[in-house]
């Protein structure tokens, strides 16, 4: 049986970026993935990083996240000097639109968090709005400009699945985890299809299939959302800023991609893109850009987010020894990948993290 200080289940953004810490700090570890690397939410997502508050986060979850949003911005080129791969982050505003006085109200709610993040905002009329971005045509009420990044995520998993291997993360697809190994209430390893790993710690970070591990005794209520976007080329459409529209964001990638997204729909696991999705994105992006119209259609997709009840992630140690958990990072998990790591790091090396997170409290819903 093959043995490891630590054993990590599932291969996203959040498994690969916590293997990166645990292997950096002197840990072995076996980096388990029952697909392909970075294949699934992680590899499904819009890569945006800041941008803009929801509504159910304080202002230090929202701080934190801007922070993991820096700590990505600096860690794409040191990956890029690792493994030759470069993620394509890049720095941008965001422009937030309304179209009436409701969509205005929201906007202008999330000021205090942003102030509170030391990110900032700057409300701008109709004529601004125009004159920043001269491809939005529609009849803007309101705009409000914030800092933005966005970061090429499969570019990025792809570099931190390459970082991880050449640093002596034993990674092993194809490998599908489905139970704890436990002696007493201490975690001794893992069980998978093929064979048992003997493990001084186990990380779960299974995104949606995180309730799926056997053996532990925590509450797992992590769920799949559902997420469609799609990506369009678009030469008459040159946008210097990322638009969120009420329900939609318009995303420039530094390649010259444009990404558009998302839905939010709990159908299960199942995968498919459907027209209605595909045509509320559509026609919300032609109405405030008009000139979308001519773009060509280069790919359509569906993720999954790792939904979790009160929209914050399941991040620490659990009641058994040795067993944490990193799953349920919903709609935010790219920006809280290099936190989590952190936390976990922390946790496993020295059994306490310093950073102000309660509210992801692993055992918060058993
Ligand atoms: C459409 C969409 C848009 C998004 N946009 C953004 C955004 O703009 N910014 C942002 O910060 N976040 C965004 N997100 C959210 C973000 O992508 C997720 O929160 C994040 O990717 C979760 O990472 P993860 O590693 O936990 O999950 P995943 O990437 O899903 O990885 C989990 C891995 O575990 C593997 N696995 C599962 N079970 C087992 C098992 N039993 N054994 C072995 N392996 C297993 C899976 O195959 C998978 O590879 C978006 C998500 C979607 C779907």
């Amino acid at each position: 049986m093959k043995s490891y200080d630590v054993v990590i289940v599932g291969a996203g953004i959040i498994g690969l970026m916590a293997a990166r810490a645990l292997r950096a700090a002197g840990c072995t570890v076996a980096l388990l993935e029952r697909s392909e690397v970075g294949k699934e939410a992680s590899w499904a997502s819009a890569g945006v990083l800041m941008s803009r508050p929801y509504a159910y986060e304080s202002i230090t979850d929202f701080a934190l996240r801007v922070e993991g949003s820096e700590m990505l911005l600096a860690l794409a080129p040191a990956l890029a000097d690792e493994t030759g791969i470069d993620a394509e982050a890049t720095r941008h505003p965001a422009l937030h639109v309304a179209f009436n006085a409701a969509e205005e109200a929201d906007v202008r709610a999330l000021q205090a968090h942003l102030d509170g993040a030391n990110l900032g905002c700057e409300f701008i009329g109709p004529d601004e709005v125009r004159a920043r971005q001269p491809e939005i045509t529609a009849p803007v009420t309101l705009g409000m400009v914030t800092s933005c990044a966005n970061i090429e995520n499969r570019r990025l998993l792809r570099a931190l699945d390459a970082a991880a291997r050449k640093s002596g993360v034993d990674v092993f697809t194809g490998c599908v985890a489905y139970a704890l190994q436990v002696t007493g209430k201490t975690v001794t390893g893992v069980r998978t299809a093929s064979q048992d790993f003997a493990a001084g710690a186990v990380v779960n970070a299974a995104g949606s299939w995180g309730a799926a591990l056997a053996g532990a005794p925590e509450h797992v209520p992590v769920q799949p959302e559902r997420g469609q976007m799609l990506a369009v080329h678009a030469d008459a459409v040159a946008l210097t800023h990322l638009i969120n529209l009420p329900q939609y964001i318009i995303i420039p990638r530094k390649s010259g991609r444009i990404v558009l997204g998302a839905t939010t729909e709990k159908v299960g696991y199942d995968r498919r893109n459907t027209l209605g999705a595909i045509h509320g994105i559509v026609h919300a992006a032609i109405h405030a850009i008009p000139a979308l119209a001519e773009a060509t259609i280069d790919e359509v997709w569906a993720g999954f987010r790792p939904f979790s009840p009160d929209g914050y992630p399941l991040v620490g140690a659990s009641e058994l020894a040795g067993y944490y958990y990193a799953v349920g990072h919903h709609k935010l998990g790219i920006q809280q990948a290099p936190i989590t790591a952190e936390i976990i790091n922390d946790l496993i090396l020295t059994g306490q993290s310093s950073r102000p997170v309660a509210s992801w409290d692993p055992k918060r819903f058993s």
